[in-house]
């Protein structure tokens, strides 16, 4: 018999517990353990070959009798994650490398096909312990927790998945950026011109929004992902703005958003605040980075020498729905690829003036540079206002006054 054969030839290696003789057949059958079926051939061999029974004497030359040790690991995770919110969770074993290359060899000296790895049995052996301990579940695709065992040094580390949560942020005052930037002078590492903060500004929507947020999660960091962002000197009203915020390592999941969005609405009042929060997921993520959504702004343009509002409004209709060549805008070329994109204003309009400024709305593709459609950026942008009035033209202040959502209308 084939199989008895095998088991011949995988005793003869040296001492080996029931749990590494059963994983050499591990996808054989899965209405045994392997300590069960590494036992019961033991026997059927001893019955087949009706030599001396030899139960296991020393400790495995494989896994040095790792298995022995499942309650043990069983508690360090426990103890790991105590203090941690969690309620599925998945394991992962380091194994030594010597240890993996023993199964190894034996798996390749005799071309066994239905071995399972030890890695893999430790990994659910340990999970099914933790469970009955601390009356968590293991969840394979989408655990709170990943913990890893490291059996070189007995440590147990455990790995948080982040949370996820979307909303829209409006932002009211100029001068604050989407995320928060290194120093020009010192990368972040901090010096004098940064007064050792390592920030280029002191404040950005980011942590304005992020600071009670990782206060409630008890987490490390808070990333905003937004849909787009605006300019630094320009404001983001009516709508806000699409974003989902990364929780880094939140010892907390189950947080009151709606308590949260008050008490970050109260913390930033005046410059930054949150509409009601959802709960999201990472695939979101990309999904919100990527819209293509529509964008109305609101403009106070300047221009040179005297302007009707007739002349204006026949200039704003003739940028209408007309293709917008944009070449990478001078004041970002230090940091975007030098190229030429098509854009364009689906709908622009003079709405009023105000300081003997004028006031415009435009709404437009995503993507479509506002400050340069009306500035021309000295040819760089064509057709632009200022290149169809024939005068200089600037934009003074930006409002961004709506953001198309994801899904309609959202
Ligand atoms: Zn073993
Ligand atoms: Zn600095």
């Amino acid at each position: 018999m084939a199989l008895i054969e095998d088991v011949e030839a995988i005793l003869s290696y040296g001492n080996i517990c029931d749990h590494c003789l059963g994983r050499f057949f591990g996808k054989r059958s899965f209405a045994l353990s392997n300590d069960e079926r590494g036992g019961a051939l033991r026997t059927a061999h001893y019955l087949v070959t009706n030599r001396p029974f030899k139960p296991q004497e020393g400790p495995c030359w494989v896994c040095n009798d790792i298995f022995r040790d499942i309650d043990l690991w069983a508690g360090r995770v426990a103890r790991a994650t105590e203090g941690i919110e969690f309620d599925t969770f998945l394991i992962g074993t380091r194994v030594p490398p010597l240890m993996a290359e023993s199964e190894e060899m034996v798996w390749s000296d005799l071309s066994l096909q239905d071995t399972e790895p030890l890695k893999s049995e430790m990994n659910r052996e340990v999970g099914k312990a933790v469970s009955v301990l601390t009356g968590k579940s293991a969840d394979l695709k989408n655990p709170d927790i990943v913990a890893i065992l490291d059996i070189s040094t007995g440590y147990v580390e455990i790995k948080i998945t982040p949370v996820f949560f979307y909303g829209r942020y409006q932002k009211f005052e100029r001068g604050i950026p989407q995320t928060h930037w290194n120093c020009r002078s010192c990368q972040g590492r901090g010096c004098e011109s940064c007064n050792f903060t390592g920030k280029q500004y002191p404040d950005s929507v980011e942590e304005l929004i992020g600071r009670p947020v990782i206060r409630a999660f008890d987490g490390e960091n808070a990333v905003l992902h937004g849909s787009g962002r605006e300019d630094i000197d320009a404001r983001m009203i009516g709508t806000g703005r699409p974003f989902i915020m990364e929780v880094v390592s939140p010892k907390k999941r189950s947080v009151d958003l709606s308590a949260l969005g008050e008490s970050i609405n109260h913390e930033a009042s005046g410059r930054v605040s949150v509409s009601p929060l959802r709960m999201s997921r990472r695939d979101e993520v990309e999904s919100i980075k990527s819209n293509k959504g529509y964008k109305k702004y609101r403009i106070m343009v300047e221009v040179d020498g005297t302007l009707s509002q007739i002349e204006l409004e026949s200039a704003l209709e003739a940028l209408q729905g007309v293709t917008i060549y944009q070449r990478t805008p001078q004041r970002v070329a230090h940091r975007r690829a030098d190229k030429v994109r098509e854009r364009r204003a689906l709908e622009i309009g003079f709405a009023g003036i105000e300081d003997e400024k004028f006031i415009i709305e435009i709404t437009g593709e995503a993507g479509l540079y506002i400050k340069e459609l009306v500035s021309g950026d000295n040819g760089r942008t064509r057709p632009s206002l200022a290149e169809i009035l024939g005068k200089p033209a600037r934009v003074t202040s930006l409002d961004v006054v709506q953001v198309q959502g994801i899904n309609n209308g959202e």
